[in-house]
């Protein structure tokens, strides 16, 4: 018995290496193309965490004509949920992500270098294990659970490293007849890695994102095919990889450990490694404590979150590629208008350590966002999202397009855009005056400011409407009849003039005109009050303020 026919009695009906290795060439791309991919697991969660790698793995293949694949890591089935392919799917297409090839629903693909599901790539697998029992370098391993817990119990009795490996081994000295012997007889076995390494030897790393990393060898003699004939996720990684010819593995960090074992494994299959970058987790502030966000205490870690808010996928990559290369902020500073698709990214630019999470920056980044969306894109943005979220909201807007497209152009499209919106749950909030239906079904009241006596407030309403009103006004003319009131009934028309001589004035035309936004919207603080009136219509601004006067 050699190598060979221990080999041939184990894997007798796959395909011989060479096969593979031509069906799936080197990629034919330009020079510094970036091959990549996403490979989760198809749990059906997408963690923004996940969402975060995805996003740089695509960059970085796009800016080099590179490709970003889809992976789905299936072969641990126990784990597997119904769907949980087409989750991710959606995912990507939601934040207008999707892979160049690999899975493209719940059971297609695209692409030559598939299939792109592990579960279903078991025979390519089982090819290079085989290769590998033929020169020595993996072997069947009979070891049963209760032996196993046992030389960890001795390895604990003994102080020393828990595994399978070295002098620890069992089946790695077993003599090939006795294998033979034991495969004949149906006993259960998985395959393992006779690893070469040895721990008193340091192996050189350089990591694109974490630098010079120096490790010792692996010497584990880990398994690679498991009872199930599916790999493990080691010697899926380095089949899979080289196969589908990734350049750079862009990674969670929590893989950095695996790198010696990795890179043992592309040598001894006699592949050349890819390049590794490690990202670190994404953090959050938990009370001056730093952690992981996590799947279970915060909402913000699944990337479903985003979409039931209503924050636009936009405003979510702008965030992440913010916290993922420092230097993106300045680069937004000086280029206000460009796609982010024009901001060169680096993955050696990324913070080794975690990078902090912060809602209120990714809302603030989102009001940013929206504000240079036309009213166009805010009302499709905004029914799409409340279609699903907010039917009676979407049936309102959609009543009159062109009327909430008017509302939603009030102070946009020009300059100084208005920054009030983040997410399109807050669209309702921000434009619910403007829509009787909800303005009158409001709990919000006439709350007075400065002035408040009632008289008072009625003859500024009375007189505004009587005298100083007229929809056709430009904007100028509209705010010099506003400083003409507050003249006529003892107010400043400039607020520095009220500074200046604060007895001589009850307050100014700045108090005036809160009285009438009060009355036309329950609110303190608008967006421009001619534009609104100019929306709202004459007819309307009559009735409201004539309704507000009714209240006194
Ligand atoms: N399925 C692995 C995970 O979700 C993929 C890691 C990798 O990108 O290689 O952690």
């Amino acid at each position: 018995m050699d190598n060979k026919e221990l080999a041939n009695l184990i894997f007798p009906n796959v395909k011989d290496i060479s096969y593979y290795e031509a069906k799936y060439p080197v990629r034919d791309l330009p020079e510094g193309a970036v091959v990549s991919r996403f490979a989760p697991s198809p749990t059906g969660f997408v963690h923004i965490g996940g969402l975060y790698q995805a996003l740089v793995a695509r960059t970085v293949t796009s800016q080099t004509n590179g490709v970003f694949f889809l992976r789905i890591e299936d072969t641990d089935q126990k784990r597997e949920i119904e769907n949980g392919i087409e989750g991710i799917i959606d995912s990507l297409k939601d934040f207008d992500m999707s892979p160049d090839e690999g899975m493209i629903s719940q059971t297609e693909e695209r692409g030559e270098y598939g299939p792109y599901k592990q579960s279903e790539r078991k025979e390519i697998y089982q090819a290079y294990a085989k290769y590998l029992i033929e020169q020595g370098k993996a072997y069947p391993c009979f070891c049963t659970a209760e032996t196993l817990e046992q030389i960890r119990k001795n390895q604990e009795a003994a102080m020393e490293r828990t595994g399978y490996y070295g002098k620890w081994t069992r089946c790695r000295k077993m003599p090939l007849d006795l294998m033979k012997e034991k495969i004949e007889n149906g006993e259960n076995y998985i395959i393992r890695f006779k690893s070469p390494g040895n721990p008193d030897k340091k192996i050189k790393h350089h990591d694109v994102i974490k630098g010079n990393v120096d490790f010792p060898e692996n010497d584990q003699d880990i398994v690679i095919i498991k009872a199930d004939g599916l790999p493990t996720y080691h010697f899926a990684h380095a089949v899979d990889d080289h196969l589908m010819r990734t350049t750079h593995v862009i990674r969670s960090d929590e893989w950095l450990p695996s790198v010696p074992l990795h890179i043992q494994l592309f040598t001894e299959l006699g592949f050349k490694p890819p390049k590794y970058a490690h990202i670190a987790p994404i953090m959050k502030n938990d009370n001056g404590n730093k952690r992981k966000l996590s799947k279970r205490k915060d909402p913000e870690a699944a990337v479903s979150y985003y979409l039931e808010q209503g924050i636009p996928s936009d405003a979510v990559k702008e965030y992440l590629l913010n916290i993922a290369n420092s230097n993106f902020e300045n680069w937004r500073r000086a280029n206000k208008d460009k796609s982010i698709d024009e901001f060169e990214f680096h993955l050696n630019k990324m913070s080794v350590s975690g990078a902090l999470f912060d809602m209120i920056k990714l809302l603030d980044v989102s009001k940013i966002v929206i504000s240079k969306y036309s009213a166009e894109k805010v009302y499709n943005e905004t029914i799409k999202w409340a279609n699903v979220f907010d039917k009676d909201f979407a049936n309102i807007l959609e009543k009159d397009k062109d009327y909430t497209l008017k509302v939603l152009g009030i102070e946009r499209g020009n300059q100084k855009p208005r920054k009030d919106i983040a997410k399109w749950s807050d669209v309702k909030e921000n434009v619910l005056y403007m829509y009787n239906e909800l303005f009158e079904n409001s709990n919000e009241n006439y709350e007075f400011q400065v002035i408040q006596e009632k008289e008072e407030i009625k003859e500024v309403l009375t007189k505004y409407i009587e005298k100083y009103f007229n929809i056709d006004d430009d904007k100028q003319l509209w705010f010099d009849r506003m400083k003409d009131l507050a003249e006529e009934m003892g107010y400043a028309r400039e607020v520095k003039l009220f500074k200046a001589e604060l007895n001589k004035y009850k307050a100014h035309v700045g108090d005036v005109s809160t009285v009438i936004r009060v009355a036309l919207t329950k609110r303190h603080n608008t967006p421009d009050m001619y534009e609104i009136m100019n929306v709202l219509g004459k007819d309307e601004v009559i009735s409201r303020i004539q309704k507000c006067i009714e209240t006194l």
